[in-house]
């Protein structure tokens, strides 16, 4: 299995809540190593940026001022298949969906205000963690 590193986010929902700890504990649990992490409060222009990729989406406004609300806590994830383990833990988009277990079941609230955000594949993983984290700050 290759080792790989993905970007996550705990999203406002969740920092609101004092859940960091219990959401990173899952990632810890399921053999991800949390490699790096800052808490930061995104502009609107600045989570724009990031979910440009779903700017035609009806959401993408609501989506951009849930993501500028609060803080949000931004990591990279290391391990075996990181990337899909960590959407595994993370659990499906909308929490009605989700497996037990997984952050989004547990946690939570609606579709849109779901807890977590993880890359879906190598090549957003290597361009997401590049938008948040230089190469000083992953010391591995
Ligand atoms: P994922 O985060 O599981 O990769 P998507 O890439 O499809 O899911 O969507 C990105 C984010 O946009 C979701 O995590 C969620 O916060 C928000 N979102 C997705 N679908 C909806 C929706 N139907 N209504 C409101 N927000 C949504």
């Amino acid at each position: 299995m290759a080792t790989e590193r993905t970007l996550s986010i705990i999203k406002p929902d969740a920092t609101n809540r004092n859940l960091t700890g219990k959401i990173n504990a899952k990632f810890e649990d399921a053999g991800l190593r949390i490699v790096a992490q800052k808490r930061i409060k995104l502009s609107m222009e600045q989570a724009g940026k990031f979910y440009e990729v779903h700017k035609e989406r009806p959401f993408y406004g609501e989506l951009c001022e849930f993501m500028a609300s609060a803080p949000v806590v931004v990591q990279v994830l290391e391990g075996d298949n990181a990337i899909a383990k960590n959407r595994e833990v993370m659990g499906a988009t909308n929490p009605a969906n989700a497996e037990p277990g997984t952050i989004r079941k547990e946690f939570a609230l609606s579709v849109g205000e779901n807890s977590v955000h993880g890359s879906d594949a190598p090549e957003t993983a290597a361009q997401e963690i590049a938008f948040f984290f230089s190469g000083l700050e992953l010391v591995g």
